[in-house]
């Protein structure tokens, strides 16, 4: 989480990053997954998070939302 607040990553009240559901973060192109989420705190959990942040990552890049200022999250 630290390095995500250098980045100027915004977490929750909690100190978890603050994400969409979809893993983004505040700053384009820095996605989160795992215990950094909160939430359960497993191992399959960080693994499917993980997949889904690659998903997403993937959808964005065909896609690039930073390059639509009214979607951006
Ligand atoms: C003692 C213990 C027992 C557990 N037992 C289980 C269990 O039986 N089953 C289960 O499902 N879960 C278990 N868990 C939880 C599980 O380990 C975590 O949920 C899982 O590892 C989370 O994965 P992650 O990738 O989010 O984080 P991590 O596995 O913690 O990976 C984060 C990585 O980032 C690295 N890192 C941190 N800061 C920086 C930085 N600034 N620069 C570069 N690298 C950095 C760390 O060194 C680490 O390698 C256990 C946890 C603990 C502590």
């Amino acid at each position: 989480v630290a390095l995500a607040q250098k980045l100027g990553v915004q977490l929750t009240q909690d100190g978890y990053i603050r994400q969409d559901q979809h893993h983004r973060t505040n700053i384009p192109g820095v996605y989160s997954a795992g215990d950094v989420e909160g939430g359960y705190k497993q191992i399959v959990t960080a693994a499917g998070q993980g997949a889904g942040a690659a998903m997403t990552i993937f959808k964005d890049l065909m896609n690039p939302y930073w390059k639509k200022p009214e979607t951006a999250p």
